[in-house]
Formats: structure tokens, C-alpha cells, sequence
């Protein structure tokens, strides 16, 4: 057994030296022998690479022969028979969820799990994240553990667990009666997934006070029951355009992006309008929503995976849309790459049990036509930029976290050699080695 020591008590040993009148010896720089690595901003594979990190950040990189003689004195990690590249990010995550095939599924994590229980269970579905090299996620919302993931981050900030940097957006907006727990007695108080709230004015409150509470993000759910129509996919919208438009206002005004949970047309195009930064799931996404998400550069967060995982089971409680919703996502996913349409990779993991691997996601993006470092470029530099984060994270350039993970292989010839990452830093430390 490692002993970890806390971020924080590391800070406490370091200030109490410093009060002593000693200097604090900088950390002993590493340096990382890379066979090959994944310039994700060049859309470029270079080989025989080299990368310094002093502390958490990342201070050159550049050809092994110019690199390595500058570097004496460095721990040396050797990944020369490696592919390296930068620490992927996950930009759909629910770290309080774990799984939900069904209502049933639903319901009882909110009826039978306390949000201390939950959160328990989140520290150990953030490990398995990073551990499957994903160094930073956006989780888009709690599923009624109220504001949990707030302190998940701050748990993983401190240095008390292991665990990606989290972009969180606690507890998520939808209308009355449009999100579960429903189907209950009236005369029973449940509990709910998200924030119901109804009115301008209210949202605007309940905004502030998601900011307030910590949310990074704000989320909210455009739309719900799914129905294709003459060839395409329908949904009722939650909230009036009045409604949305405070919500989008509001976080705006603050300094927050919003994503929109929009599966059918009538709910993306309703987010479209409201004025969104990104489309969650985005199913039922046409050419003409699409060049509107190209023109205003709203960002796409299509998990496909998810939706391919929870088909059968949902069809089988007696919701064959699911089904459907696959062929139509391949469809127009398909058609969104060639059109342009920014992508950030996501995965809804959460809505699947956390023991199965969300790098999944990028075999459906490559077999519905995405180029493998397109993929790639989508989980890591694209969705920095989406995150307001690409001065820190998503490339292995100087003045950047170091956030550096490797496989065996090539993965632009394989792109599953994802699911199988074997190295992954993050700020510097090593998480997991070969
Ligand atoms: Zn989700």
C-alpha cells in the first residue's frame, strides 16, 4: 500500500519550512521519452519526442535530440515505445449516477442512497476516470445529489482522492413535471433529479444560486418524450422560450456557459434559440439546425455510446424509440462531421455503469466517419476550448497542465487502443504507470 499525503499537508509542510527562513528546493524536473507523440493542434503524429514538466505544468517539448542534453538532473519516465498524448477529456459525465437502463434504475439510486452514499460512490467512479485517462471532465449535473459534486472537485482539488479536474454544474434546471422521480401518489413528497423551477424570474434566482453554491456550468433539459414524425425526431419542450432565454441571460451575465440536454429537433432548435453553448445528445440534429450550429459555433456533445448501451434495455421496458433514436444518430452524426459542426467528445458515462470504459465513444465516432485524430482533437484540444480551458489543459505544450497520457500502438491506425491507456499523469504526478 502507497501512504498518499495530502495536497494540503504537503502546502502546511512546505510554508512551515519556509517560515524558518530555509528555501524551498524546486521539485526535480521529469522528463518523458516519447516514441511518439500526438500534436492534437497540428493534427500531426511526430516521433522521438521529448517533454519536460516542472511541478504540475509542462515547460518545453520538442525533438528528442534538443530536449533530452538541456534535461540532466530530470527523472526520466521512459515512454519511447509509446504513443503520447494529452490527457483526454470527457465533456458528459454524471459522477453521482451509476447507470440508469431504467426508471427503475433511477428511482432507486435517489429512493435508496443517501447523498453521502452517493458521493462515496463518485470518488470511486472519478478514479476509474482518470485511471482510463481521462484528466478532466464536465459533469453535467447531480441527478438530485444537490450539490455533491462541488465537493467531489474539492476532495480531488485539495489532493485527498485521486480524480479528474471536474467542470460541474450541480443540479440542472427542467420545468414542473417534466423530469423525474414521476408516476408517484400526489400525496407523496419525492424527490427530484434536478432543480424544478418555473417562471423568468424564479430561474434567474435559482441560476444565481447554482453559481453560488459553486456550479461551474449550467444545465438545463430542453426537451423530453421523443417521437419521429415523417422521418424525424420530435420532442415536447420543457420551458417557454421566455423561460430558456433567462436561463442562458442569466448564466451569461454571471460568466457561465449553459449546456442544453436537446434530443429531438423541437428541443435543440428551442436551445438554438434560447442561445446556448452546447447541445447535449442531439439525436434528432437536421442540415438546417446544423448550419445554425455552425454559424453561431455552438458546440455538439452527441454521446453515442450511451444511447447504443441503454437501447435494447429501454426497448425492452417498453420504449422502442431508443432503438430508433441509434440509427438516427448514426445518421446524423454522420452528416454533422462532413458539415463542420464543432464536436466535443462525451459520453453520458454515468448513464452506464462507470466499470465500463467511456473511450468507447470514440470507435462509434470513427465507424459513423469521423477521422481518428478528429476524434481525438474532439476529446482534447476542442473540448478545452469548449470549457474556457485551453491555456491549461488539452494540448502537451509549454505553460500547460501536465496532463499526459499513453497507449501501446498508434491509435489513429486503431483508435480502440484508447480503451486500453497505460499511462496517465495528471499535474505532474504519476497516476498510473506500465
Ligand atoms: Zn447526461
Amino acid at each position: 500500500m502507497k501512504i498518499r499525503i495530502p495536497a494540503v499537508v504537503t502546502i502546511l509542510a512546505i510554508s512551515s519550512t519556509l517560515s524558518t527562513g530555509q528555501t524551498a528546493k524546486p521539485p526535480q524536473p521529469i522528463l518523458i521519452k516519447a516514441g511518439r507523440l500526438i500534436d492534437v493542434r497540428g493534427g500531426r503524429i511526430l516521433d522521438r519526442q521529448a517533454i519536460v514538466i516542472q511541478g504540475d505544468r509542462i515547460k518545453e517539448v520538442g525533438p528528442a535530440g534538443e530536449i533530452e542534453p538541456r534535461a540532466s538532473g530530470a527523472r526520466v519516465i521512459d515512454l519511447s515505445g509509446s504513443t503520447v498524448l494529452p490527457g483526454m477529456i470527457d465533456c458528459h459525465t454524471h459522477i453521482l449516477l451509476q447507470g440508469d437502463i431504467t426508471a427503475e434504475d433511477y428511482d432507486e439510486q435517489l429512493l435508496k442512497e443517501s447523498i453521502a452514499f452517493r458521493a462515496i460512490r463518485a470518488t470511486v467512479a472519478v478514479r476509474m476516470g482518470l485511471m482510463n485517462g481521462f484528466t478532466a471532465m464536465r459533469d453535467l449535473e447531480t441527478e438530485g445529489a444537490m450539490y455533491a459534486d462541488v465537493d467531489v472537485k474539492r476532495a480531488i482539488n485539495l489532493g485527498y482522492i485521486d480524480g479528474p479536474r471536474l467542470f460541474v454544474s450541480t443540479r440542472a434546471l427542467s420545468a414542473t413535471g417534466m423530469y423525474p422521480l414521476l408516476g408517484y401518489s400526489w400525496e407523496l413528497r419525492m424527490p427530484e433529479g434536478v432543480q424544478i423551477v418555473d417562471g423568468a424570474d424564479n430561474i434567474r434566482k435559482v441560476v444565481r444560486e447554482q453559481v453560488k453554491y459553486g456550479a461551474d456550468w449550467i444545465k438545463y433539459y430542453s426537451d423530453r418524450r421523443y417521437y419521429v414524425k415523417d422521418g424525424a425526431l420530435h420532442s415536447w419542450v420543457n420551458f417557454t422560450d421566455e423561460e430558456a432565454r433567462a436561463i442562458v441571460e442569466e448564466a451569461h451575465r454571471l460568466g457561465h456557459k449553459v449546456a442544453a440536454h436537446a434530443i429531438g429537433r423541437d428541443g435543440i432548435e428551442a436551445a438554438l434559440r434560447a442561445g446556448v453553448d452546447s447541445i447535449e445528445h442531439g439525436d434528432g440534429m437536421d442540415e438546417e439546425l446544423m448550419d445554425v450550429m455552425v454559424k453561431r459555433g455552438v458546440y455538439w456533445c452527441p454521446t453515442i455510446f450511451v444511447g447504443a448501451y441503454v437501447a435494447e434495455g429501454r426497448a425492452a421496458a417498453g420504449a422502442p424509440i431508443w432503438k430508433t433514436m441509434v440509427d438516427l444518430e448514426a445518421k446524423a452524426f454522420s452528416k454533422g462531421v462532413k458539415k463542420g459542426v464543432k464536436i466535443a467528445f462525451g459520453t453520458d458515462a454515468g448513464g452506464f455503469a462507470w466499470t465500463e470504459n467511456e473511450a468507447q465513444e470514440f470507435a462509434f465516432m470513427v465507424r459513423y466517419g469521423m477521422e481518428p485524430m478528429k476524434a481525438i482533437q474532439s476529446a482534447t484540444i476542442n473540448a478545452a476550448t469548449l470549457l474556457d480551458a485551453a491555456n491549461d489543459i488539452g494540448t502537451i505544450e509549454p505553460g500547460r497542465y501536465a496532463d499526459i497520457i499513453a497507449v501501446d500502438g498508434n491509435p489513429l491506425d486503431n483508435i480502440t487502443l484508447l480503451e486500453h491507456v497505460k499511462f496517465v499523469m495528471k499535474g505532474g504526478k504519476v497516476i498510473k504507470q506500465y
